[in-house]
């Protein structure tokens, strides 16, 4: 695996392969994000969504083919695991503090709560906090020393509708600034109304890529729900096949 700087303002995958024993989770897969859009990666469970975004945060390697990141000096990739947790007798703020310490450069804590929703809460303590209110504490925490890539696993799964529309408010919010913003999620109308583009992993390869307009162009489905799930169907039957044709 190689990690290489390109032309600063793309995250790619070039032939990537990347196994668990018989378990492939990537088949020579290719894919290039670019800053500034909200990419979301959908898949069937145990397709390897997690997988592929603790590698495209650079947190894994690959068994093969390369990954290039933006270039940036300092904190590069911000990553927000599917349930973070927090060391308890902290506030939201002093929290926020611990990890600015570790990075360089100045961190406003009250700023960065204030851009996750947050500002009310900074004197509460993390054990106070509903479980939307640590995910979008995580979401704070991830962007200490401003990195350019944030990659979100399932920030919204088991929230309330209304959290859940916050929370994707947000992680729109940090694509408009100009961020490359990734994550995994099975919320397919959030992902249809608020995405830029989006990935159907399945097999090891993405099987569908687009925007969300241009999938159901292509597809001829009526949502992406319908769209993902008619895909899933066909690799389903050409995996069963004999010989497979894959
Ligand atoms: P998803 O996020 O789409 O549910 P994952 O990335 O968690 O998928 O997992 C993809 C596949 O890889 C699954 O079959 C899972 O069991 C397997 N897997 C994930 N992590 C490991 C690991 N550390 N060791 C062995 N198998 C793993």
């Amino acid at each position: 695996m190689t990690d290489n700087a390109n032309d600063g303002r793309s995250l790619a995958l070039r032939d990537a392969s990347l196994a668990f024993g018989d378990v492939t989770v990537l088949d020579g897969a290719s894919v290039d994000l670019r800053t500034g859009a909200f990419t979301a990666v959908v898949g069937p469970n145990g397709s390897g969504k997690t997988t592929l975004l603790e590698l495209l945060a650079g947190l894994r390697p690959l068994d093969a083919g390369t990954v290039t990141r933006p270039a940036a000096s300092g904190r590069l990739v911000a990553y927000l695991p599917q349930t973070p947790g927090f060391r308890s007798g902290f506030s939201a703020c002093e929290t926020l503090e611990f990890y600015a310490d570790l990075v360089d450069g100045d961190t406003d804590p009250d700023s960065l709560l204030a851009e996750v929703g947050l500002a009310d809460a900074a004197q509460r303590g993390v054990d106070e906090l509903s479980g939307g209110m640590i995910r979008l504490l995580g979401i704070a925490v991830a962007l200490v020393g401003d990195p350019p890539v944030v990659v979100l696993d399932e920030p919204t799964s088991g929230l309330d509708p209304d959290v859940a529309d916050h929370i994707f408010d947000v992680v729109e919010g940090l694509a408009g600034d100009g961020r490359l913003v990734v994550t995994a999620s099975h919320d397919l109308a959030a992902i249809e109304a608020r995405a830029d583009r989006a990935l159907f992993l399945s097999n090891g390869e993405f099987v569908l890529d687009g925007a969300p307009e241009q999938i159901l162009e292509t597809t001829g489905a009526e949502s992406l729900r319908a769209a993902f799930a008619a895909t899933a169907r066909a690799e389903a039957g050409a995996v069963a096949r004999p010989g497979g044709g894959r």
